[in-house]
């Protein structure tokens, strides 16, 4: 077995604890396995192993590895988890089935084009700043509410979820209770949240999905 793949069941293990530590039930949290920098080849085995929902960050390097690999197996979910130019949105429509990361009225508008011109709907997360970070995508907290409001009645579209990345150097859980409490009160589902260092954590607050990416594939370099 190889080694990402004995680290997919690990993962997946794990998973299935904190769902049952938080109450929940067995299946209610999606293993987003995050493939970015690492080649199809490296992907296989845990496509082998019944792996089917991805994450990507780059548009671009997604489209030279997915194409492929979708036409070598059924069922594959590709989500973009990285920062989006709206000059990218065209790819980006017809490529991935979950975009994670729109953030500001200009992406809204351009997916919202997109969407009709190519007949594709992929789902749409907003991508919440929850530490305010100058240097980090997504909008401020405070505007998430209104920003979702807008996404539905300017432009026509049906968030789905949203999206955090914690501050490096902080407790993640008050960040995944405010993407929560953020996500009440816009009236979404999904929550994006929990990395390969706080994915059990994020389950245990309400995550419906967790981006593990070196936890199960090794570092990146
Ligand atoms: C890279 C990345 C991840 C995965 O990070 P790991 O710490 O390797 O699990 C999750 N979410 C986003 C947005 C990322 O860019």
């Amino acid at each position: 077995m190889s080694t990402a793949v004995e680290h997919l069941l690990a993962v997946r293990n794990a998973i299935v604890k904190a769902e049952a530590g938080a109450n929940r039930p067995e299946g209610s949290v999606t293993l987003v396995a995050v493939s970015k920098t690492f080649d199809a080849d490296e992907i296989r085995p845990v496509l082998d192993a019944g792996q089917r929902v991805f994450g990507e960050n780059r548009v671009q390097e997604a489209q030279s590895k997915w194409p492929g690999l979708r036409n070598d197996y059924e069922g594959i979910e590709l989500h973009l988890i990285g920062p989006l130019q709206s000059n990218k949105s065209e790819d980006a429509v017809a490529l991935f089935d979950v975009i994670e990361t729109v953030d500001r009225e200009k992406i809204a508008a351009a997916l919202a084009s997109e969407m009709k011109k190519q007949n594709r709907f992929p789902k749409l997360y907003v991508q919440v700043n929850t530490g305010s970070e100058p240097q980090k995508a997504g909008i401020e907290p405070k505007e998430a509410v209104t920003f979702v409001k807008r996404c539905r009645d300017v432009h026509d579209l049906t968030i789905a979820g949203l999206m955090c990345i914690p501050p490096a150097d902080e407790n993640p859980g008050p960040h995944f209770a405010l993407l929560e409490k953020i996500a009440r009160e816009a009236g979404v589902e999904k929550l994006s949240m929990g990395m390969s260092g706080d994915y059990e954590i994020a389950v245990g607050f309400g995550a419906t999905s967790v981006r593990v990416g070196s936890a199960i594939f090794g570092s990146r370099t």
